[in-house]
């Protein structure tokens, strides 16, 4: 079997994935330890057999459903390559959007940044990358994801962010100019949780009381209190709850409340501007 062959068995995971070609070639990729661009160059070129065992096992347990971040270890996140695992979110593009709107409210300041449940560290990590003057501070509850986002920091090299163990504000200290989160907000009756990756993740990090809107309102009410005047709080959100976070943010007394579509024009992140300071 060359590689072009093996690329075509991604017809099996049709079922399973709306990327079946793009999740058979990641883990291919991850066979062969090669980038992607080796299998364009080389689409001719035999796979060993033990290599075609190998990755024949890992379209087997993407056909059951197992994410390719968790068979793989990695996701691509904004220019990061992170490590990944069980314990936290898989980074999302929509979450990209959050990162997005963040690099445009602040310019390269010393600023102080804070990201709340920042799971593998994506948002904290893609922040401090594109920002050298802020110091990003990301925190979890969770102590693996807070080991594993430490790991990412350390193996991107990347100076400008620390991560902190605890549940949202409780380990942070001082005022920020920003607060960031991409918290859970899913309805724990959502049929959407019994469908496709999110099955295999963490559903402390998905799901939230209220509709979704608990730990959003939560952290949207204590965040008055740990921002500097003219700070900004982001939230990335369902695409159905825009209305309900813009209507909350003005009611705690925010100003400037927008909220801004991801690349599927859906309602993804809403933010609000604390001036009472
Ligand atoms: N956007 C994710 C999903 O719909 C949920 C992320 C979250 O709850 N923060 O699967």
């Amino acid at each position: 079997m060359n590689i072009e062959q093996a690329v075509a068995l991604h017809e099996r995971l049709q079922g399973v994935s709306d990327s079946s070609r793009l999740d058979a070639e990641l883990l291919l990729c991850h066979v062969l330890q090669r980038p992607r661009s080796y299998l364009f160059t080389w689409s001719d070129r035999e796979v060993s057999e033990p290599d075609q065992r190998a990755y024949e096992q890992l379209l087997t347990r993407r056909l059951k459903g197992e994410p390719v971040a968790h068979l793989i270890g990695s996701q691509a996140f904004w220019t990061l390559d992170l490590e990944v695992t069980a314990d936290t979110l898989i980074p999302r593009p929509e979450t990209e959007t959050l990162v997005e709107v963040a690099l445009d409210k602040l310019a390269n300041g010393p600023y102080r940044v804070a990201d709340l449940g920042t799971g593998t560290g994506a948002i904290a990590l893609a922040l401090a990358s594109e920002r050298l003057g802020w110091q990003v501070v990301g925190c979890d509850r969770v102590d693996a994801a807070v080991v594993l986002a430490e790991r990412n920091r350390q193996r991107l090299e990347i100076r400008n962010a620390d991560f902190v163990q605890g549940s949202w504000f409780e380990p942070l200290v001082g005022r920020f100019d920003m607060i960031v989160s991409n918290p859970p907000y899913i309805d724990p009756q959502d049929p959407h949780l019994q469908q496709g990756d999110v099955r295999f993740e963490p559903l402390s990090a998905l799901i939230a009381d209220k509709q979704g809107m608990a730990d959003i309102e939560k952290i949207a009410s204590d965040a008055r209190e740990y921002l500097n005047r003219g700070g900004w709080l982001l939230f990335e959100h369902g695409y159905d709850q825009g209305q309900r976070v813009r209507a909350l943010l003005e009611q705690l007394g925010y100003d400037d409340v927008a909220t801004i579509q991801d690349l599927g024009d859906r309602d993804r992140v809403t933010l609000g501007c604390w001036v009472r300071g």
